[in-house]
């Protein structure tokens, strides 16, 4: 398609896009796509279309895929989950790769931060209280207007589109892409008048929740106010754009001290506590060096902050000093410094297990093999843990240790079938074994989660036809193939749908 027809296309799309996950749709006039109202969609495909939209951003590598990191995230949003006005239901919390101060929900409960959102912050609480913003905005039903103006399958292609433009955003840009995101500017600036009422709603409802959960409500007006002054103290800084979906305005702040004051007549417990700073410090820090383009740039960055830090900050400095280490190959530099931290917190797993990395790439595979093999038996649900022990067997090239790598993958696997990264570790623990025929299989399932649908499919109807396939793989591979084909119809009705709209 051209250009200019594209363009118009993602405008269009975009405009939609917006209104709903980052804000809500309350009197946003959505672009006519033929739409006949009432459409509202049900729990079901709620969760199926956010689920795509998380596919879609995998695709083009924009969700920080690390099993500490989305524990930490997980835990944290649950925690407000579980004191919002809807604790059952479902969420999906994840990071993305993005420097924008950002976050956003889609529905089905599917809430992105931004990595430039966390590092950003200074508190937890900071953090917690945007996410209880998101989570208001999901239970408060503010994203079903939006449907109810729509077609149903319309939606669809709006969030498939919305990780696209999240993409596109972050890299450089070519004409396109530049396009692509003033057109989105332009529509997002509507949206942000149109929706103040669910915007204050949503502040309103998130701040109790963020003080039932025992962290400080203040930091939600302490990090509008910091966002604020950041952007209007240097010209040169873009405005973040949860400031652009989200204005703050002095009657913003003003609203969240005063809620402030109603909540400390009748104060919950505050559970913040030192271990829960650091923790979170340490999970901002290794989110920044894992999405580092330069981490040796960030090896000098850490060493000089750490000659002036307060002793609270040298944790989280050191650990994100010996992550970058670890990232620019400086293996036994980085081995180092986690002992240093381990001295202090002996047990700790976000220092254990890239310690043994480090081990094992300063040529000490054996060592770094029995220390997560002891770790592998003391916590065998721990998704983090057995992650990194397959990963060490896999990289022996032992057709022994693949086996062994499979079995300890396998119940994980049952927890988290959904994800690439788990599916990915078994595939080549498959390949190693020998197993080729189950490795082709979990590459099926890489490529379902990671927005290749038709190719998840093609694997498998492939692997029908190869000999050598038992009984029971076939049985399983046939039962999936019918599991996805009304999710692949689906897929098929849209696309013709989008190409209608190309044209
Ligand atoms: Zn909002």
């Amino acid at each position: 398609m051209s250009l200019t027809v594209r363009t118009r296309f993602l405008t269009a799309i975009i405009a939609f896009a917006l209104s709903a996950p980052f804000a809500a749709a309350q009197n946003v006039e959505l672009p006519d796509m033929g739409s006949s109202a009432g459409t509202v969609l049900s729990p079901d495909e709620e969760a199926r279309y956010g689920a795509r939209m998380l596919y879609e951003l995998r695709r083009v590598d924009m969700v920080l895929e690390d099993a500490l990191i989305d524990d930490y995230v997980h835990a944290l949003g649950y925690r407000l989950v579980a004191l919002s006005e809807r604790p059952e239901q479902p969420f999906t919390f994840f990071v993305v790769r993005s420097d924008e101060i950002n976050a956003f929900a889609a529905p089905g409960g599917f809430i992105g931060l931004n990595v430039g959102l966390m590092h950003t912050a200074e508190s937890e609480s900071e953090v917690a209280a945007v996410l209880a913003h998101e989570v208001a905005h999901v239970t408060q039903h503010h994203l079903v207007r939006a449907y109810e103006s729509m077609q149903k399958a319309t939606l669809p292609i709006a969030l498939a589109m919305l990780g696209a433009i999240i993409a596109s955003r972050n890299s450089s840009g070519n004409g396109a892409e530049a396009a692509v995101i003033s057109g989105m500017g332009l529509m997002q600036q509507q949206a942000i008048n149109f929706t103040r009422h669910n915007e204050y709603e949503a502040d309103r409802i998130g701040i109790f929740t963020l003080a039932k959960a025992g962290f400080d409500p203040e930091a939600m007006a302490g990090f509008f106010a910091r966002m604020g002054r950041a952007t209007r103290s240097n010209n040169s800084v873009e405005v973040p754009e949860f400031l652009r979906s989200h204005p703050v305005t002095a009657s913003r702040i003003t609203e969240a001290k005063n809620r402030v004051e109603a909540i400390r007549r009748n104060p919950p417990t505050v559970t913040e506590s030192a271990a829960n700073e650091t923790r979170f410090r340490m999970m901002r820090e290794r989110a920044h060096v894992l999405t580092s383009k330069e981490p040796a740039k960030l090896v000098d960055t850490y060493r000089g902050e750490l000659r002036h830090a307060d002793k609270n900050r040298t944790t989280s400095l050191r650990y994100g000093l010996a992550l970058s280490l670890l990232r620019s190959a400086q293996a036994t530099a980085a081995m180092n410094e986690f002992d240093r931290l381990l001295a202090d917190t002996p047990n700790d797993i976000a220092l254990l297990l890239p310690r043994a990395e480090a081990q094992r790439l300063a040529g000490d595979s054996t060592g770094a093999l029995e220390r997560l093999h002891v770790l592998a038996e003391v916590a065998p649900d721990h998704r983090a843990v057995q992650l990194a022990y397959a990963d060490a067997l896999n990289a022996t090239g032992d057709k022994a240790n693949g086996q062994r790598a499979m079995a300890v993958l396998r119940p994980i696997l049952a927890k988290y079938g959904a994800d690439p990264t788990t599916q990915g570790t078994f595939a080549r623990a498959c390949e190693l074994a020998g197993e080729d025929a189950r490795a082709l299989e979990a590459h099926a399932e890489v490529a379902l989660y990671t927005g290749r649908p038709y190719d998840a499919m093609e694997q498998l109807k492939r692997l029908l036809e190869r000999p050598g396939v038992d009984y029971y793989q076939r049985a399983r591979v046939e039962a999936r193939i019918d599991e996805l084909k009304p999710y692949m119809a689906e897929l098929e009705r849209q696309r013709v749908r989008k190409e209608d709209q190309d044209t």
